[in-house]
């Protein structure tokens, strides 16, 4: 199990935007882009590179460049497409699939409505990224359908995590890496994180 908190203070500053009741849905869209390629910075940081010979104006020399490795993103819906676009500005020629789940009421159980990924997804680093990781189970669920469509190298990038939701994820898939902004105190009786910022999707698109 591997846990990253990337507390870098542009990280914290803008995480702490993202929390405050006042912050206006266009604003908390725009530190949410902001932030998110902040987090991909940090989660990309192991890419494999290779040295590559090129020509400066004034001489050739060898130098690191990205060996080519094939990116996905997977934002969970609908939150996750809040965090993908900084990612993607960052990293803009990356692959990006998308997964859908809700949380069956009867049950409890989540489910798959919606699933699309590249076909080559097996050869690809996969970076899931959801805002919130609460429970856990959604993102266990997810990760696990993931897998089963053949991926081998996935990340979890999150803003914020609950221990609860931690301990879920890696209970179920101790093979992933985990990367957010904070680590809060717990779930509330309704499964909202706290501290936290509140339900992420609502104040990112502004439906309450
Ligand atoms: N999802 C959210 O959007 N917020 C929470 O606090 C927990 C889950």
């Amino acid at each position: 199990m591997s846990v990253t908190v990337v507390d870098h203070p542009l990280v914290l500053h803008k995480l702490a935007l993202l929390r405050k009741a006042d912050t206006s849905t266009a604003k908390f869209r725009q530190v949410a882009r902001e932030i998110s390629l902040l987090m991909a910075y940090e989660v990309l940081r192991e890419l494999p590179m290779e040295m590559v010979t090129i020509q400066t104006p004034l001489e050739s020399c060898e130098v690191p460049m990205l060996s080519g490795k094939k990116l996905c993103f997977v934002p969970i819906l609908r939150a996750g497409n809040g965090i993908l676009d900084g990612m993607l500005d960052l990293v803009p020629s990356a692959r990006v699939g998308h997964i859908g789940l809700y949380r069956d009421p009867h049950t409890l159980v989540p489910v798959e409505y919606y699933l699309k990924l590249p076909d080559d997804i097996g050869e690809r680093l996969v970076i899931m990224v959801d805002p919130m990781l609460a429970t856990g189970h959604s993102a266990a669920a997810a990760v696990a359908r993931i897998k089963q469509a053949g991926a081998t190298q996935i990340r979890f990038v999150c803003l914020l995590a609950a221990p609860e939701g931690i301990a879920a994820l890696t209970g179920e898939h101790p093979d992933i890496q985990i990367f957010t902004a904070a680590i809060d105190r717990q779930l509330d009786d309704h499964s909202y994180i706290r501290p936290g910022l509140g339900d992420a999707g609502d104040r990112l698109y502004g439906t309450k």
